[in-house]
């Protein structure tokens, strides 16, 4: 009995352990920074490989420009973070490990503006900011996959991982705790870059209405994440909880003619 009392209570404070907090961006995670950097680097061969990279440079530094700003708000930043459009038109945006991030024409173009498509970028970021990729590789598939990729002893099995993880959809399914933190983070970092996080949660708005009237519209669309009223309502209790402040107001010229160029 009081053996059984010690393990129920060992347990407890073993998945206790293992949820997470919204606050703490720290969690288990057996790849380092370094080896994170370059499985950043082989994965974006393999998502290159995939997806069409938009080249051109007005695009791209756009983009870039939208993302460095976030990071000044973020937590923390321990990589060189790369930005980059993909030719493809489901309404998406997704994050590798390593700090490298991408967005779809198709999320440009269901935006009204800028602080819309920093809302999706600020969640995307916060994945990184929070390691969610490596830490999730590291609960699915624990030393084994450390020990291969390190030592680097089977050449496919990033090309296999890369195509477990984005599937068709083109984005890594996380758990539910991590896109809950994303989110959470993901407010935080606008309202500190200087984007009204309200956009967040407007946009959620926007894009579950559009996905009730037309389910296929949607169908990539954070496909492991769906836009319930729960999700909308977590981001605007949220938002709710910070201090009040006025935000900049955010000049769309350029948000609108970046559009055009799609
Ligand atoms: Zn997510």
């Amino acid at each position: 009995m009081r053996i059984a009392f010690v393990l129920v209570s060992l347990l407890t404070v073993f998945l206790a352990g293992c949820a997470v907090s919204m606050t703490d961006i720290h969690g288990f995670n057996l790849i380092t920074l370094d080896q994170e950097r370059e499985l950043g680097n082989n994965f974006a061969v393999e998502i290159e490989k995939q997806h069409q990279v938009v080249n051109d440079p007005e695009v791209t530094r756009y983009v870039d420009r939208v993302g460095r700003r976030l990071l000044g708000g973020a937590r923390e930043v321990n990589f060189d973070y790369v930005f980059k459009v993909v030719k493809d038109d489901s309404v998406n945006a997704f994050a590798i490990p390593g700090g490298r991030v991408y967005v779809n024409t198709g999320l440009l173009k269901a935006a009204d503006s800028e602080t819309e498509l920093a809302a999706v970028m600020a969640h995307e970021i916060s994945h990184s900011v929070a390691r969610h990729g490596t830490r999730q590789l590291t609960q699915q598939y624990g030393y084994s996959l450390v020990l291969s990729l390190v030592l680097g002893d089977n050449p496919n099995l990033l090309a296999q991982l890369a195509a477990q993880l984005f599937g068709q959809a083109g984005m890594m399914s996380y758990s539910r705790e991590f896109e809950n933190q994303a989110d959470y983070l993901g407010v935080e970092t606008m309202s500190r870059a200087g984007y009204n996080p309200l956009g967040m949660e407007t946009f959620f708005q926007k894009l579950a209405a559009i996905g009730e009237r037309n389910p296929n519209a949607l169908a990539s669309f954070f496909s492991s994440h769906p836009l319930t009223a729960e999700r909308i309502r977590r981001v605007d209790a949220e938002i709710a909880k910070l201090p009040p402040r006025q935000y900049p107001a955010i000049d769309n010229l350029e948000f609108r003619r970046i559009k055009s160029r799609l």
